[in-house]
């Protein structure tokens, strides 16, 4: 009987190691994934701001050169382009901070209520920083 038990016993601990590995080794490869995305998107912010930085200071030189109608469109269109560049510089800042984030026991956890983020918010935003109910307010 001592025998049986002990067996059932070691046979339910190797059981749930397996498992337990199984899962963690899941996270793991969820939160690499996750860690890729934010490289990728880092890159892509990346070259967005060096196009974007390209393009306002291409009109700056341009405008010697078109006639006043299109350098109005010219201003409008470099407004917008720096604009767009502070949306990415702020985007980046966040993707640097993720990125550093993902390696410490704060990633995914909310910053009001400290619980786990939901999993699919920060797939699809690794950037998150609030649960799904803290961040309705
Ligand atoms: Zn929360």
């Amino acid at each position: 009987m001592y025998d049986f038990l002990s067996n059932l016993s070691d046979y339910i601990n190797n059981r749930f190691n397996l498992l337990f590995n199984k899962l963690l080794n899941e996270m793991k490869k969820k939160f690499i994934e996750i860690e890729i995305s934010i490289k990728h998107e880092l890159n892509e912010t990346l070259h967005a701001i060096e196009m974007l930085e390209n393009k306002s200071n291409v009109v700056e030189l341009d405008q010697q050169l078109i006639g006043r109608l299109s350098r109005m469109d010219s201003i409008m269109d470099q407004k917008m382009s720096i604009a767009k560049l502070e949306r990415q510089k702020v985007r980046l800042k966040q993707l640097e901070q993720a990125l550093n984030n993902i390696q410490t026991d704060d990633f995914g956890v909310c910053i009001d209520c400290g619980e786990d983020i939901e999993f699919k918010r920060l797939q699809s935003n690794p950037t998150v920083k609030k649960c799904f109910e803290c961040m309705k307010g």
